[in-house]
């Protein structure tokens, strides 16, 4: 399940992706123009934006070009859905900074297998990939978090900010980025939620002696790490 941001002005079209984003267990948001998408984006960062090209006032190539130039958006999966289906076209896409370009028509199947492909290259934590680090094990599909066999309880929000962690390891994290990433929400929700989430999330671990692997960075934010400190591995 993943957060998908649809930027689409042809309501039908829009309609039609959405639901079959929504029956593949997708959340969808609708965007019919720039301005709409660039609110949407304001408020909550999805995991993969679907971005036409023709809009009404500003285009998509505009809107990635943007995106691009944001931090906060740099990094944003975007695939560019178009009626064009030019080499040249398809060039300026890539260019203005879309990671995957789609030919309207297009099957529904090859949408997701495009969707599939980008997140598992940009976004893994909003696939159901089982990941595995130092021992410690999470699969999203049964929801199950375990240490050499023995199960760790963790709440859903945990669960979900583990996830994130583990699929993006060795990597200082932000609270604003986490908020962003793993609650989709950096503007309603207080910095401050992070770090009780980390706290629980710790607890939680310390049982199975994995509380060190979540890292704090002083200043910065989080990270998970595979090489803790032999001393501090009962932390
Ligand atoms: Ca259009």
């Amino acid at each position: 399940m993943s957060r998908i941001l649809v930027v689409e002005d042809e309501s039908a079209i829009a309609e039609l992706i959405a639901i079959n984003l929504r029956h593949a267990g997708h959340e969808v948001t609708i965007a019919e123009t720039a301005d709409e998408a660039q609110f949407a984006i304001a408020k909550a960062l999805p995991e993969l934006v679907l971005l036409d090209w023709m809009l009404p006032g500003q285009s998509g190539l505009a809107l990635a070009k943007r995106w691009r130039a944001d931090p906060r958006t740099r990094t944003l999966p975007i695939i560019m859905l178009t009626a064009r289906a030019d080499e040249a076209d398809r060039v300026t896409g890539l260019d203005a900074g879309a990671d995957d370009y789609l030919s309207k028509p297009f099957s529904t199947n090859e949408l997701m297998a495009r969707i599939r492909a980008l997140l598992r290259r940009k976004a893994p934590e909003a696939l159901d990939d089982a990941v595995e680090i130092a021992g410690l094990q999470l699969d999203p599909a049964t929801r199950r978090v375990s240490f050499e066999g023995r199960e760790v309880k963790v709440g859903p929000t945990e669960f979900r900010l583990l996830r994130f962690l583990m699929t993006h390891p060795e990597r200082v994290h932000s609270r604003a980025q986490l908020l962003d990433r793993v609650w989709g929400d950096h503007v309603f929700i207080e910095e401050r939620t992070v770090d009780v989430h980390v706290k629980r999330l710790r607890e939680a671990l310390a049982p199975v002696q994995c509380a060190a692997m979540i890292e704090t960075s002083r200043g910065v934010g989080y990270r998970m790490t595979a090489h803790v400190q032999a001393n501090s591995r009962t932390a």
